[in-house]
């Protein structure tokens, strides 16, 4: 498929789309309930006690569209060499492969983005990756949609890489792609916006994010919390956990002679 373009229109199309969705479309949703609505905190916001600094929101807003812009240059440059050049392993008739293959395309997808996701941040939560890099994103403890991307550079780079690779790894028809992307960049946004909306099938509230956010070292996974229950890391309620807890799922427990048997809370259910 060749739609005859330059490398830098398709680099233009990228970031004219990225801004409009992200800053566009982003900052409208963030004005309605943020700015004009904020005195009805306790009505939509999750943490409704709770709000970024203006320094920081402004921080979170600065970093955020500028990672967006980095990626979104680089997605330019990929998709010019992904249509003009034959790059990835993209096909474009549904034929090619049976419905069959389609959907474990879609499934090796979506799997191969959550193992990465999940085992790159609980990575980030150890001890050097977290004070070094990681704790850029972690500054932000009352989400908004603006930190999907405020993190360190060169931690949005690798996220945004292994978006990129299942492309190239993974024989998919360009709209199986088109989508799981576009499921990523949806889930991004409503777990980080810090709004109450509705519970999205397998994937959960986005409670379970936002509290990543507020307690730190639980709740690493992003399209679910499937690796989560595996390595026992979701939140477990009573338990109290801080920045300096390193102990996943295990929190804190504050007098556990008095809890006796219940010392180890039940996971909590988002
Ligand atoms: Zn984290
Ligand atoms: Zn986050």
């Amino acid at each position: 498929m060749q739609f005859g373009l330059a490398l830098w229109q398709y680099v233009l199309l990228a970031l004219a789309g990225v801004n409009a969705l992200y800053v566009g479309l982003g900052g409208l949703v963030h004005w309605f309930y943020y700015v004009k609505n904020k005195h009805k905190a306790k009505r939509w916001k999750i943490q409704s006690d709770k709000f970024l600094s203006k320094k920081l929101d402004r921080e979170a807003m600065l970093l955020g569209t500028l990672n967006m812009n980095i990626a979104s240059a680089g997605f330019g440059v990929i998709a010019w060499g992904v249509f003009e050049h034959g790059w990835s392993r993209l096909y474009y008739d549904f034929d090619a492969y049976s419905w069959d293959y389609t959907l474990l395309s879609m499934f090796l997808c979506w799997l191969f983005i959550e193992t990465f996701a999940f085992y790159l941040h609980a990575g980030g939560h150890i001890g050097w990756f977290y004070k070094h890099i990681h704790s850029v994103h972690h500054r932000y403890s009352a989400p908004t949609f603006w930190t999907i991307s405020a993190m360190h550079p060169l931690e949005w780079v690798l996220h945004s890489s292994y978006i990129v690779l299942p492309a190239f790894i993974i024989p998919m028809h360009l709209g199986v792609y088109a989508m799981m992307v576009s499921l990523v960049f949806i889930l991004g946004y409503w777990d980080h916006c810090g709004i109450k909306f509705v519970r999205i099938p397998l994937h959960g509230s986005n409670k379970f994010h936002d509290d990543h956010h507020k307690y730190f070292h639980v709740n690493f996974g992003f399209t679910c919390s499937l690796f989560d229950r595996i390595h026992d890391t979701v939140r477990r309620d009573g338990h109290h956990y801080n920045e300096l807890s390193f102990n996943g799922g295990k929190g804190k427990v504050r007098k556990p002679e008095e809890l006796g048997e219940r010392a180890v809370g039940p996971l909590m259910e988002y």
